[in-house]
């Protein structure tokens, strides 16, 4: 398989216009849930690059458990992430969900998104990989370690995209966690892939005070990076508020993340 370390036994380094994922380095992306408006997208945005991430993430097409809850400003909100990650001198990822948008949201998105929900959409898979954009690829809710290598394999047999696999945490009978965080996944897929894996610790958890120890178990484990959400008020967050951090907790995640970093 294409996507198997043992096709390819070097680290595929991942190049997002000139941002090296999966090099030895441990990158950051970090922003909201949802893209709320211009001004929440650029605080977002300051404060993100003030704790040291280069990637700007945030949603404008949401993938809401009820279809009466907010479901995303759209195309505005993609130009609302750009112009605040330009800002910034970021790059930007966020999720496109159907094929229908795959072109707009490429036009503004460094790195395509591909929840959680959609791990096993194939024809979405198979379109997004022929944009030649990289692929954040999430782990399925109930998603195992064989469909998601078969779910990156999808993109990689597809076209000219690489994949950066995001483990957000699976569905157990565990409910005092939003999911359950699965550590092990990060040294597993580096050994099944030699694509980078990042980690996702706020919907891994689910609480927001359980993120910053995961976020630093993930760079014990290995992992090329991390995804977390940070909102300038969590707790008027239009999404994700609980499991969101402020700025003062991220930058002190970001500190002890650090030091780790430094040490490994
Ligand atoms: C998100 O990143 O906000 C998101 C919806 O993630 P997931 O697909 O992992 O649930
Ligand atoms: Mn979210």
């Amino acid at each position: 398989k294409l996507s198997s370390r043992e096709f390819h036994p070097d680290n595929t380094v991942v190049d997002v216009d000139g941002l090296k994922i999966g090099d030895g380095s441990f990158i950051t992306m970090a922003g909201p849930c949802s893209i709320e408006g211009l001004d929440q997208i650029r605080e977002t945005a300051r404060m993100a690059k003030a704790g040291g991430a280069s990637v700007l993430r945030g949603g404008a097409f949401k993938p809401r458990t009820s279809p009466y809850a907010f479901q995303g400003l759209e195309e505005e909100g993609l130009k609302y992430i750009r112009q605040a990650a330009d800002e910034f001198d970021m790059k930007v990822i966020t999720e496109v969900m159907d094929e229908a948008h795959i072109d707009m949201v490429a036009e503004y998105s460094d790195i395509l998104q591909i929840g959680a929900r959609n791990m096993q959409n194939y024809k979405l898979l198979s379109a997004v990989g022929q944009t030649g954009k990289p692929i954040g690829l999430k782990r399925g809710i109930a998603g195992t370690i064989d469909e998601w290598l078969n779910a990156a394999e999808y993109i990689a047999v597809s076209g000219k995209s690489d994949v950066i696999f995001i483990e957000r945490g699976i569905r157990t009978y565990e409910t005092a966690t939003r999911n359950t965080f699965d550590l092990s996944a990060i040294p597993l897929i580096k050994k099944l892939s030699h694509f980078p894996i990042i980690a996702d610790p706020s919907h891994g958890t689910g609480v927001w005070d359980l993120v910053t120890p995961m976020a630093r178990a993930s760079v014990a484990a290995g992992a090329d990076g991390m995804i977390v959400e940070i909102h300038p008020d969590p707790a008027n967050a239009w999404s994700d508020g609980q499991q969101s951090l402020n700025e003062k907790t991220y930058l002190r995640m970001m500190d002890e993340v650090n030091v780790l970093v430094k040490a490994m």
